[in-house]
């Protein structure tokens, strides 16, 4: 552990916690330590002194009041499913878990909204919306375990943002617990709302460092009828731009459209033990997933010219749902299938979509020239201008020779993502893994303006310190 956060030592904290929040369910055993301090980043040692329960907005209220008195970090967690330390607790930090607030209020469907909390699990509201025909459109893999606070606290994407927007699009009312202990409630239930500024979309993204989001008032929009999910092969990166042009102009509207390589898809299908669906072998591959127009035979059209122009030279289409689960895990397991053969170290970095082939075409040869016993993996959500780029560490050096040699490759990524005028983060947040980098994206200005919103609201700097600025 580097130097704790928190004055007093791990035993006179749990103490001192014991003495002041009598009632508050605490969790000090070994596991549960190793367990809630840390994220899906698995880079940093666990090492929190208390993980707190609590079990409604008051409760939190009550503990942050105590901690702030206290001097004691907080380190707020959803989810842990965050992929940039953002949740991690390496300093001897309470961790406050909203895990045990996960109640789902009743679906209003006139106004197509729900109230939870913050610890609803982003999968269940979706269960829970599904029987009215409607649904928060906040998806991706992780949605099984990930939370409403934490997708609103990251202002999450996902693969369907091409579509409906970030969470912030999808987020009415929040209810919010500063380090003071005072309760904001921001918004309500409103749809239309222009009273002075929006104190919502301060939270919405800021990574738990300026409050803590115990509710939520999301908004709900009906699931589509229809879904088609294709897959196809394609033989470069220019092939996917067309593709992409001619999806965005075809007979139907686009809800995905997520491209992969070729590595990738070997790691997945070996992973998860799924037939690759092309016999030959293909630079790049797309799965597309629309919402049909009226006209079937327009999509069937489109499909035929697509081949016909040679755009791609292979495709399939899900025939069940079933098939369609199938062909999204090809996509989806992507992120498991690497972790799971050995240590990757990742970069979700975003470009205006014009500039996506030129920044690739300079950095991608550079990397695999100096670097030719390193797996290079790239995916992502190319209709969003949003890449995931994952180097993976050979067997045959050690981890710390690997760390040595990403931070070269960062050293030269970092500069031209600000070169092309992108970002160091598209969606997964700058949490302790980005926190080197944030100038690469954001002026002095900007960084300055934050940290005084930061002093303003957490003046003693306790709620999720180190994390973001
Ligand atoms: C396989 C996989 C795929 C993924 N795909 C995507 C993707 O496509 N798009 C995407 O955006 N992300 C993706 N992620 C990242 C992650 O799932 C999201 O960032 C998610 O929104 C994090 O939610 P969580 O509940 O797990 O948050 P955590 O990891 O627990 O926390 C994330 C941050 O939010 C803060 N926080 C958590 N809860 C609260 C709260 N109630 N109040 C205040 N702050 C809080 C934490 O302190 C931390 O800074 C993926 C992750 C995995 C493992």
């Amino acid at each position: 552990m580097s130097a704790p956060l928190n004055p007093l030592s791990v035993e006179s904290l749990r103490e001192r916690f014991k003495q002041g929040l009598p009632d508050t369910s605490v969790a000090t055993d070994a596991a549960d330590l190793e367990h809630y301090g840390k994220d899906w980043t698995k880079v940093y040692v666990p090492a929190p002194a208390l993980i707190a329960f609590p079990k409604s907005t008051g409760e939190v209220s009550q503990i942050l009041r105590f901690c702030n008195d206290e001097g004691f970090a907080v380190v707020p967690s959803g989810g842990r499913t965050g992929l940039s330390g953002g949740a991690v607790a390496a300093r001897g930090e309470v961790v406050l878990s909203l895990s045990r607030m996960n109640r789902i209020g009743e679906i209003d469907p006139v106004s197509s909204t729900v109230r939870v909390e913050a610890g609803a699990v982003t999968e269940a509201v979706h269960q829970a919306a599904l029987p009215f025909g409607l649904t928060w459109p906040i998806d991706f893999a992780s949605k099984g375990s990930s939370q409403v606070g934490g997708n609103i606290s990251t202002n999450a994407g996902g693969v369907k943002v091409i579509r409906y927007g970030l969470t912030r699009q999808w987020v009415l009312g929040l209810t919010v617990v500063l380090m003071d202990g005072r309760i904001l409630e921001l918004n309500g239930a409103l749809e239309k709302n222009q009273s002075g500024i929006d104190l919502r979309q301060w939270f919405i993204g800021s990574e738990g460092i300026l409050g803590v989001v115990t509710e939520a008032v999301l908004k709900l929009t009906r699931v589509p009828v229809k879904h088609d999910v294709y897959f196809f092969a394609l033989e470069s990166l220019d092939r996917v731009y067309e593709l992409f042009l001619q999806a965005r102009q075809g007979p139907f509207t686009v809800s995905a459209f997520e491209c992969l390589s070729h590595a990738c898809l070997e790691s997945v299908t070996a992973h998860l033990g799924l037939a690759a669906p092309f016999a030959a072998r293909s630079a790049q591959y797309v799965l597309l997933e629309t919402e049909p127009g009226a006209r079937p035979e327009e999509s069937e059209a489109w499909l035929t010219r697509i081949f016909e122009e040679g755009i791609v030279v292979d495709g399939v289409q899900a025939q069940s749902p079933r098939e369609a689960t199938d062909l999204w895990k090809l996509r989806e397991g992507i992120s498991e299938s690497l972790s799971a053969r050995a240590q990757v170290h990742k970069h979700d970095i975003s470009l205006p979509i014009s500039m996506l082939r030129s920044f690739l075409a300079e950095w991608e040869p550079r990397v695999r020239e100096e670097n030719p016993d390193f797996g290079l993996f790239i995916f992502g959500h190319i209709g969003d201008g949003n890449l995931h780029v994952n180097i993976q560490k050979p067997d045959s050096i050690a981890k710390d020779d690997f760390l040595a040699r990403v931070k070269v490759i960062d050293e030269a990524l970092f500069p031209l993502v600000k070169k092309y005028h992108g970002s160091i983060s598209a969606e997964h947040g700058i949490g302790l893994l980005k926190k080197p980098w944030l100038s690469f994206t954001r002026t002095a200005e900007e960084i300055a303006l934050m940290k005084q919103l930061k002093q303003t609201l957490d003046p003693r700097g306790l709620l999720n310190p180190g994390k973001v600025l």
